[in-house]
């Protein structure tokens, strides 16, 4: 992590040094090393509820594109599905907490939702050794109490895929690629086949228009280096 937000950092004295409106962006994750074009768009795919029996065809849709994603998991469905965590880690995406059995997290008492929160963060950790630093909320639903019982940062979306409620992948691809914008965070869930299959049309059809694929973490680095770069 602090090796990362350096690497960042030297990025940012190099491109404010240097003033290049176009250089890259290098970010370092894990074992991946992802250059980032700050000229051309770029967008956080993240997913909800999952690992499922789905996520495994996701993951390699992603890796085939050379795209990265941010998995919100279910904490009691990390240990049925080790060895797709594993690979969502290896292969360079993102994961975050949605929770440890689904609950309505923002209707439980403050040490109820603690309960939830690190039941997932200590499965995470023991299964992968993993530590996530972003909540999803469940239901999308954030009040004082849920803000004030975790100190993981808690991250929405921009677009709502409503893959959630529509039933064929070609609707969802629509509706998607009808809303998304530069800088979005985009709300999907890898529990559906017609998830996967609509990622099939919208990530060649972004990757036309010139989007790059990065995690939460990243979008969010990269929207301070590009900011820095306007001053
Ligand atoms: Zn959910």
């Amino acid at each position: 992590m602090f090796k990362k937000l350096f690497i960042i950092l030297i990025c940012c004295i190099f491109l404010t040094a240097c003033n290049q409106k176009t250089k890259p962006i290098v970010l370092n994750t894990n074992e991946t090393v992802k250059v980032i074009d700050p000229s051309l768009p770029v967008v956080a795919l993240t997913f909800d509820d999952g690992p499922s029996k789905y996520t495994k065809e996701i993951l390699e849709l992603l890796k085939e594109n050379d795209a990265y994603a941010t998995f919100f998991v279910v904490g009691n469905k990390v240990e049925a599905y080790s060895n797709t965590i594993n690979i969502m880690i290896k292969n360079g995406n993102e994961v975050g907490n949605h929770s440890y059995s689904h609950k309505w997290l923002s209707r439980l008492s403050n040490n109820s939702i603690k309960e939830e929160i690190n039941l997932t963060q200590n499965i995470l950790k023991s299964t992968a050794n993993y530590t996530p630093t972003l909540l999803r909320p469940t239901y999308g639903s954030v009040n004082k109490k849920l803000r004030g019982s975790t100190d993981l940062k808690i991250v929405l979306w921009d677009v709502d895929t409503k893959d959630w409620k529509l039933k064929s992948s070609e609707a969802i691809a629509k509706r998607a690629l009808g809303s998304i914008q530069d800088g979005d965070i985009v709300l999907m869930h890898d529990i559906y086949e017609r998830s996967l299959n609509a990622l099939k049309i919208i990530i060649p059809a972004l990757k036309e228009k010139g989007y790059q694929f990065v995690t939460v973490s990243e979008l969010k680095e990269i929207n301070l280096i590009k900011q820095k770069m306007k001053e």
